[in-house]
């Protein structure tokens, strides 16, 4: 909900927030979002929607007519922020069965998908999806508990490409994909651009290598060429929206790096060249670590239904299911290591899809606990599904951290993440504040 909107007091059970109230929380150690040093017996002060103050208790002015919510114990950090979602309404991890299953079952399936990431503190998304940009009005308009929706609308998708399906009519996947839009050549994908910006896509998604969907559009084959991909960037840039570029081979994510779009996904196969590029142009990653080691396990050689396992940089995989395991972590974790050596800037992406394969919100909860797994201090991952999500998002004005005149997005958590990032969990989160609203509270 963007800050500053009156009478949005929300009619479903459970949110019992005043926006024209002032909350103050007191005695929570505090992690504000930004990496410093966490502040202990913080006071927060929410205004309304916003926050009004933030700091140690004795230099917060004490407000007697605040109601007053005692944290003392607890740990107090921003909302998370998924960079990379589809609330696209799927029940099921299969390209053709997406396409296939009812429209308006989808449409109203997202609604709960959003609650969903809300109750695991989620409190902004990134969507590719044909519902986000709908969401987001009905969002902002109080009818459904919700994120903040940044909306992709419809992702690029070459012909047969991750976003096409195959197994069902051209027409079918033009009207109903939940999130892909097919578009080959510089005219059309010039034309697509527009279309996403006509639906109201603040952000354009593009399929610029495969995805394993099928043998025919493998994970290490470049999808789009770099004169599409610039076509695509320049496009975006004349309806001052960037691109999200979703690039698992080293080729794409270079010609993805070349052509400037703002983030790329996944990212799992990035050379020193792509790393400098991106540092230097300052563009982002969203490695999506429990997606692509989810993906392995949708291999055949797990049992799955997708084909060959696709460890990056690897030709010769060993035989052992458990040792391939082990090599994609390894993979995974020295290339997001290499990238923030680089000073490339992270983000958390969860990439849940459908709600049987990829939970919504506790997807996004695990991604944040696997970055630690790979190497990132629990800072640093706190950091990446904060602020350096709102900045990806370009929400960072308004929100991702904690300090006077952003949002009053915010979790209170009965454990310490920073002295274990499982603490970063539900059932840990005595109260999830969205915009100054209570979605949840024990306190
Ligand atoms: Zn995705």
């Amino acid at each position: 909900m963007a800050a500053g909107q009156p009478g949005m007091r929300p009619p479903w059970p459970g949110g019992t927030g005043d926006p024209g109230g002032r909350i103050a929380i007191t005695g929570a150690r505090l992690i504000d979002g930004r990496g410093g040093d966490p502040v202990d017996d913080a006071v927060v002060l929410v205004e309304g929607s916003v926050i009004a103050a933030a700091g140690a208790g004795a230099e917060v002015p004490f407000d007697r007519d605040a109601q007053v919510l005692d944290a003392a114990g607890a740990t107090l950090m921003p909302g998370l922020i998924d960079g990379h979602c589809h609330l696209g309404g799927a029940s099921f991890p299969d390209e053709d069965r997406w396409v296939l299953e009812d429209d308006r079952y989808q449409a109203i399936a997202s609604a709960a998908q959003a609650r969903q990431l809300l109750q695991h503190g989620v409190t902004s998304v990134r969507d590719i999806s044909v519902n986000g940009t709908r969401l987001r009005t009905a969002i902002a308009r109080g009818l459904i508990p919700g994120p903040e929706i940044v909306p992709c609308w419809r992702g690029l998708s070459r012909r047969g490409g991750h976003g096409d399906a195959r197994g069902v009519p051209p027409e079918m996947v033009s009207t109903s994909h939940p999130w892909g839009l097919v578009a080959d050549g510089p005219a059309e994908v010039r034309a697509a651009v527009r279309e996403v910006v006509k639906q109201g896509g603040q952000c354009v998604k593009v399929w610029a290598s495969g995805g394993g969907l099928h043998e025919n559009e493998p994970e290490d084959v470049q999808h789009y060429s770099l004169r599409e991909l610039r076509v695509i960037v320049e496009e975006a840039n004349y309806a001052r929206v960037p691109v999200a570029a979703h690039c698992e081979c080293a080729a794409a994510a270079k010609d993805a790096a070349r052509a400037g779009v703002w983030s790329i996904e996944h990212g799992e196969d990035l050379d020193e060249e792509t790393i400098g590029l991106m540092a230097e142009k300052g563009i982002s990653l969203n490695p999506t670590v429990v997606l692509l080691t989810q993906w392995l396990e949708q291999s055949s050689v797990f049992g799955g239904p997708y084909g060959k396992p696709y460890v990056p940089g690897v030709t010769e995989l060993p035989a052992d299911p458990e040792a391939i395991r082990t090599l994609l972590h390894d993979r995974l974790s020295e290339n997001l290591m290499a990238a923030k050596a680089a000073g490339v800037r992270i983000g958390v992406g969860s990439d849940s899809y459908c709600a049987d394969l990829t939970p919504f919100g506790l997807q996004t909860l695990n991604e944040v606990h696997a970055l630690v797994a790979a190497g990132l201090s629990e800072m640093e991952a706190i950091v990446a599904a904060t602020r350096s999500g709102a900045e990806i998002l370009r929400i960072g004005d308004r929100t991702g951290a904690i300090e006077p005149g952003k949002a009053a997005d915010l979790l209170v958590l009965s454990a310490d993440p920073l002295a274990g990032i499982s603490g970063l969990a539900r059932e840990n989160m005595v109260l999830v504040m969205k915009a100054g609203q209570v979605v949840t509270s024990g306190l």
